[in-house]
């Protein structure tokens, strides 16, 4: 069982008169390091100069360069899309680092995937939130937390642990707990949810939907049926808080019983090789290779995918359904 670090493991004091530079001000950048100032910690934004730097400038940030804010950095937070690490960070963030300093980063992919290489001397380190980074802030504002999972992949100092901990304390992810990992498990297990469970309920939901418009059913009903109503994000709130099982009892007695009587007779189904094809293709780099070609040639295969699932026949219904449900939907909070 992994170990699950608390407010009881660190009390932020190893940041104590220290910068933290945070590098990047979207989803997360901007989150973490409000949540981090918020927390009496020092901070510095480095960003290009553009709508993202104006942000933390109005958000009263003392904004950089990357470059500066990495030389200035006693900690350095990578809050950087991943795919542009190994473009960026050897030239424009590694040469100005300090010696001892901490670089932090919020995914293990790019180290994990060798595509960037932090010179020697400093510790490397992983705070990842399992949360979106909006709700990083508003869960923090509200003065709860949000789960992560931390890792040291290399403690050159002595302190990376400490630092770690600290950076997790003030960016709020301590009130709800920090689990202990290594930049590979974060990795490939984040990889893998995205790729399995998120592509799966795409295609649970497609072939559903097939299966009922080939039966003659009203597209806008069915559509509503499996998505569009907002029942689903109820019953993945239950699931999680009450578990997927004991959940259940909220259904109606035949949904209860309907969905255990098939739940038993799919998984009675061989096991799909592909789900051990797609772990094989994540660790050993196939899938990050094809990522890193996908960026150089400008997404040509993410435009084309995408522009062929949103001419599915789900995505008509979907919006028609979500034109319709336009006040509901932004009334529940839910979305
Ligand atoms: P975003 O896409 O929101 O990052 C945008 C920021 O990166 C902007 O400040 C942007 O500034 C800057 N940026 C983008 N491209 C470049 C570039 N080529 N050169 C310099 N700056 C650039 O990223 P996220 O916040 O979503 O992700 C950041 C990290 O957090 C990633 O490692 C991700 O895996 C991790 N993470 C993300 C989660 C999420 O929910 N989004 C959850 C947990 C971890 P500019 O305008 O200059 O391009």
């Amino acid at each position: 069982m992994a170990k699950i670090f608390t407010e009881a493991d660190s009390d932020g004091s190893a940041l104590t008169g220290r910068t933290v530079a945070v590098l990047g001000y979207g989803n997360q950048g901007r989150s973490q390091a409000l949540n981090l100032r918020d927390s009496g910690i020092r901070v510095v934004v480095g960003n290009r100069t553009d709508r993202f730097r104006d942000q933390a400038e109005e958000d009263g940030l003392a904004s950089m360069s990357l470059a500066q804010a990495a030389g200035e950095g006693d900690v350095v937070m990578v809050l950087l899309p991943d795919e542009v690490h190994h473009e960026v960070l050897p030239t424009e963030v590694f040469p100005h680092l300090r010696e001892g300093a901490v670089v932090v980063f919020a995914h293990g992919y790019s180290v994990y995937f060798r595509e960037v290489d932090v010179p020697a001397g400093r510790d490397v380190c992983l705070v990842a939130p399992k949360m979106i980074g909006p709700a990083v802030r508003t869960l923090y504002l509200k003065g709860m937390g949000f789960p992560s999972l931390v890792a040291v992949d290399r403690d050159t100092t002595g302190r990376a642990w400490d630092v770690t901990l600290a950076v997790a304390w003030g960016i709020g992810s301590l009130r709800a707990g920090a689990w202990k990992t290594t930049f590979e498990e974060e990795t490939i297990t984040d990889l893998f949810g995205e790729q399995v469970g998120g592509s799966g309920a795409i295609v649970g939901l497609l072939r559903s939907f097939e299966a009922l418009i080939a039966a003659g059913y009203d597209p806008d009903v069915v559509e509503l049926e499996l998505l569009g109503s907002g029942e689903l994000v109820e019953v993945i709130r239950t699931q999680v808080r009450e578990g997927i099982i004991e959940s259940l009892r909220n259904h109606s007695p035949t949904s209860h019983f309907g969905q255990l009587h098939r739940a038993e007779e799919l998984l009675k189904q061989p096991a799909d090789s592909r789900l051990e094809r797609i772990l094989a293709e994540l660790r050993d780099g196939t899938f990050a290779a094809l990522w890193r070609r996908e960026r150089a040639a400008g997404y040509p295969r993410m435009r084309e995918l995408e522009a062929r699932f949103l001419a599915h026949p789900f995505v008509a219904s979907e919006h028609r359904n979500q034109e319709r449900l336009k006040d509901v939907l932004e009334g529940d909070g839910s979305r």
